[in-house]
């Protein structure tokens, strides 16, 4: 299974400002020797081995995961803005001739997980087909409803596409061609789903926006079936842990030591934290990632199989 992350950041889209990449140029500048910028060769070598925080960025587009299956199926999870670079890609392929074929989950529909419909360059090409699948009921009507002609020029009636809508069940197995899904209800204001992909041996679990105070915690065996045991677990760790203990109590998102106690009682290998409060610069993140590496380390309770990442634009995991 391939999974490809092309939007992390949580609530809204973020783009950096004038002010941010000026102040990583001058920090990069700050760091460089006369040696590191004698040639291009010599720079490009330096920048590479900048930390993320100066030499680039996190990214700012709202969620959007791509998954290839080991038999070459498109499985898209979140139709944030981060589905708009994807639709540019997908264009150079067969969804730019009206061949194009995939399966789109949707965990809700807060805005932030759907915005990106509108400019999803593929379904304005005739021929292709969208498969949505949820557990939501009337997501149909609430997709049709972004697009009305208060909200936008181009009803979602009218793209070209084919789309149809699937509703799937929660705590069971739904199987799409070669590969099984697992769905359960998080906890998050308006709900939301997180979905359990299966390919072969391959397991990825998706859980994003959920918030696991101490009641879930008290009863986290019941989300046993759907963590276990999974390959690459993403994660919503939007706030820090003073923040989702003390000030963001029921906004509806976790953090990333409650995503670290989740990942190691379930015998995650590699967990993402995703879906990035917008407020936070990515030299924050980067801080974030560091303490989080250092929870794991000092809580005797972690596993020390676990591996942790901040999870970035355009990043790409194999397993
Ligand atoms: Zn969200
Ligand atoms: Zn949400």
């Amino acid at each position: 299974m391939k999974v490809k992350l092309w939007g992390v950041r949580g609530s809204i889209p973020t783009p950096l400002t004038s002010a941010a990449i000026e102040s990583k140029i001058i920090q990069a500048l700050s760091l460089a020797k006369p040696g590191d910028i004698s040639s291009e060769e010599s720079v490009r070598s330096f920048v590479s081995e900048l930390p993320i925080f100066i030499r680039g960025t996190y990214g700012g587009n709202t969620t959007c995961i791509e998954v290839e299956t080991t038999a070459g199926d498109l499985f898209i999870i979140d139709c944030g803005s981060g589905i708009i670079n994807l639709g540019k890609e997908l264009m150079k392929r067969e969804f730019g001739r009206g061949h194009g074929v995939a399966s789109i989950f949707l965990s809700h529909t807060h805005w932030d997980h759907i915005q990106g419909i509108p400019f999803f360059a593929p379904l304005y090409v005739a021929g292709n087909r969208f498969n949505f699948y949820s557990p939501i009921p009337d997501l149909e009507d609430r997709i049709l409803y972004q697009q009305k002609n208060t909200h936008f020029p181009v009803s979602f009636e009218r793209m070209p596409a084919t789309k149809r809508f699937f509703q799937i069940g929660t705590d069971e197995y739904s199987y799409i061609n070669d590969v099984k899904l697992y769905t359960k209800l998080m906890p998050h204001p308006g709900n939301a789903y997180g979905i359990r992909i299966e390919d072969g041996d391959s397991i990825f679990v998706y859980t994003s926006d959920c918030e696991f105070t101490i009641n879930e915690i008290e009863d986290i065996q019941n989300y046993e079936q759907f963590f276990a045991d999974a390959d690459l677990l993403l994660f919503d760790s939007q706030y820090t842990f003073q923040e989702s203990v003390i000030e963001k109590i029921s906004w509806g998102h976790s953090s990333s030591s409650i995503a670290i106690d989740i990942a190691s009682k379930f015998n995650v290998k590699k967990l993402i934290l995703f879906h990035h409060e917008p407020n936070y610069d990515d030299e924050k993140l980067s801080g974030l990632l560091a303490n989080a590496k250092t929870y794991t380390s000092v809580n005797k309770k972690v596993s020390d199989d676990l591996t942790i990442d901040m999870a970035e634009e355009g990043k790409v995991y194999e397993f």
